[in-house]
């Protein structure tokens, strides 16, 4: 194979490109929502997603399936008889009021490479499967990754009585868009039949764009912590209590919020930590607040500095309540380890990008991935597409026509090379 045949060319590209930009406002309009795009897993709406990737995966040469927990699947055979295969994907369901790119480009750029390898006849020494997930985001249950966990053969059998909002379980869902439950075990694959998993994405937040670089490469997927916390004072009347007896649990918790914004940086550029939810009690304006509620989300490229900052943190904030005479409670109720990606996988989606934009950035990915669940069984690598702003979960996602031309062409290049390394 010469150079030139190692990557989708640049008129191809463009056609390409404008392809996928064509296709993902197509699926924008498969929504349950009247303005805006919402996708729910097992809704009638990711049927008819399957059923319009399935079919763009046969125009590309793939033998399509619907896999026992309603991913989309792709196989395009390699030069040999049952050899194994590389995998690309992502997801295809969506958070409340989405973007139109976060999952669906990874999809519809992994069709392209296959439709460019069958539109010039090329047959590689792996298959190539291309994966559409049917839930990533945990929208509709609550529970995330349960496309990628059926890869995995990790759903548990607890998970069926997972309700929506309407009392719908799983199971009842599973059902009525034509599943099996009794066969959710047979979209499990064997270790030996997949040899890695490629995954492109839109970046979630503002690092290529402040680059100014169409597309960087993944080194780690952040571990996470979940906590639920409480600062308890006394509330009171806000004209007669002096300032000095008060035990007022909002002063507390500020006094600890400026501590975390401080101390989370000072420990690792790359751990954060986040209060997105506060409740004030008893939430009066004339009324000292007694008592505080409210959530910790700590994220981070290494469990032992999760452990390390969240530690630090909720010992502060005892510190901080004994100080002032206030209790403090809290409760982890989410955990998740960080991921690292393949090192011999980086290294070939940075060399292959590298040659193609000229420099690389290598940069964790603060979101989870269908990466995450998969890692458990397949060395994982993934690429970023560089977002206007950083902006995602929401309809202001924005990539560029001349950013996706590039990537085209880089993701081509790479799955070409890791096919013949690997
Ligand atoms: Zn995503």
């Amino acid at each position: 194979m010469t150079l030139k045949n190692k990557m989708i060319g640049i008129d191809e590209a463009i056609i390409s490109a404008k392809r996928v930009m064509f296709r993902c406002n197509k699926l924008a309009k498969i929504t349950c929502m009247k303005i805006g795009i919402t996708r729910l897993y097992l809704s009638p709406e990711h049927s008819l997603v399957n059923e319009l990737v399935g079919n763009w995966m046969k125009k590309a040469g793939m033998i399509v399936r619907q896999d026992e927990v309603g991913n989309i699947c792709g196989r395009y055979e390699s030069k040999y008889i049952n050899s194994p295969a590389i995998v690309l994907g992502s997801h295809l369901d969506t958070v409340r009021n989405a973007g139109r790119y976060d999952g669906i480009l990874g999809v519809l750029t992994a069709i392209e490479i296959v439709y460019w390898l069958n539109k010039n006849q090329t047959r590689l020494k792996l298959a190539i499967e291309v994966i559409g997930f049917g839930d990533e985001e945990g929208t509709r249950f609550g529970i995330t990754l349960l496309g990628s966990r059926g890869l995995t053969g990790t759903w548990k059998k607890e998970w069926l009585l997972y309700t929506d909002k309407d009392g719908i379980t799983i199971s009842e869902a599973m059902t009525n868009f034509g599943l099996d439950i009794r066969k959710i075990k047979d979209a499990s694959r064997n270790i030996k039949d997949i040899v890695a998993y490629i995954e492109f994405h839109i970046e979630q937040g503002p690092c290529l764009d402040n680059e100014n670089l169409p597309l960087g490469v993944v080194t780690t997927i952040h571990g996470a912590r979940r906590f639920n916390c409480r600062f308890i004072g006394q509330s009171g009347h806000a004209g007669t209590v002096p300032m000095y007896y008060r035990k007022d649990a909002l002063v507390a918790f500020a006094e600890w919020m400026t501590f975390v914004e401080h101390n989370t940086c000072k420990k690792h550029p790359q751990l954060v930590a986040t209060v997105g939810f506060l409740n004030c009690k008893p939430g009066a304006t004339n009324v000292i607040p007694g008592e505080v509620d409210f959530s910790l989300d700590i994220r981070g490229p290494k469990d032992s500095l999760l452990e390390s900052l969240s530690t630090t943190l909720l010992k502060e904030a005892n510190i901080i309540a004994n100080n002032r005479k206030l209790s403090f409670e809290f409760k982890e109720y989410y955990r998740t380890s960080a991921t690292v990606c393949d090192i011999k996988l980086q290294k070939i989606l940075f060399n292959s990008i590298q040659e193609l934009q000229g420099r690389c950035l290598l940069l964790p990915s603060g979101a989870g991935h269908d990466a995450i669940a998969i890692a458990e069984c397949w060395p994982i690598g993934m690429l970023f597409i560089r977002n206007h702003l950083g902006i995602s979960h929401n309809p202001k996602e924005s990539i560029n026509l001349d950013d996706l031309i590039i990537s085209l062409q880089a993701y081509s290049y790479a799955v070409n090379k890791i096919i013949n390394k690997i």
